[in-house]
């Protein structure tokens, strides 16, 4: 979809192509020219084509990188009626004018809404410690307890795994995790597709969608 680069304008299709054709001199350098300043622009004609594959999101057809807000009920078994929810996506776009694609989800199971690659930490529902996950660090115990439990979820109802906790040793269940930056658990969510706004929803606002949906909310902020 190469009218999300447009819509979020020139500049950032400019600032991508100047950065490309950096990469492309200093760093791989295909002709093998980078050790001449004078014909450092030698590969300012490519950048124009592997922008356009960097929006279109290349061979699989996604973005390079999305940004989500999910309003999900509290409670994870709920599921507002669904005379409501046509009202609920009117409102959430009058907040994010900006946004790209408004969707409500409805899942027949409780699942993990997860953050993406905003995952900084697990809070322990036992001993509550915090296990801050060291993605950078080759063979980080809490990443690879973490991708583990990721794992049992395919094919597993979230509601059905527990897992033991690398902190306390404790046998917990995956619902009970808390998470930083926040995840949670549901069967209904709304959401928006890059908001193009920092700021999750204010408490007001907050207040009413749940007005609307008949249930407290919260949110996720998930970044892929
Ligand atoms: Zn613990």
């Amino acid at each position: 979809m190469a009218s999300q680069c447009i819509g979020n304008g020139m500049r950032r299709d400019e600032r991508l192509r100047y950065v490309i054709s950096d990469i492309l001199f200093r760093e791989w350098d295909p002709v093998g020219v980078n050790d001449i300043e004078r014909v450092s622009d030698e590969y300012d004609s490519y950048p124009p084509g592997l922008t356009r594959v960097a929006c279109d999101g290349g061979p699989t057809g996604r973005n390079m990188s999305d940004d989500y807000l999910k309003i999900i009920p509290t409670s994870a078994e709920c599921v507002p009626p669904k005379r409501t929810h046509r009202s609920a996506l009117v409102l959430l776009r009058t907040f994010f004018p900006e946004g790209e694609d408004f969707q409500v989800e409805i899942y027949d199971e409780i699942e993990f809404i997860d953050q993406g690659e905003n995952i900084e930490a697990v809070i322990c529902p036992a001993c509550k410690q915090r296990l801050e996950m060291e993605h950078f660090t080759e063979g980080d115990p809490i990443v690879a307890w973490w991708y583990e439990l990721s794992e049992a979820m395919d094919g597993t109802a979230v509601t059905a795994i527990t897992t033991r906790m690398p902190c306390c040793g404790r046998v917990v269940r995956m619902m009970d995790l808390e998470f930083d930056w926040p995840a949670g658990f549901a069967r209904f969510e709304l959401n928006v597709m890059n908001p193009n706004v920092a700021e999750n929803l204010t408490e007001s606002q907050l207040r009413e969608l749940e007005q609307i949906l008949g249930c407290r909310l919260r949110q996720v902020r998930a970044h892929y």
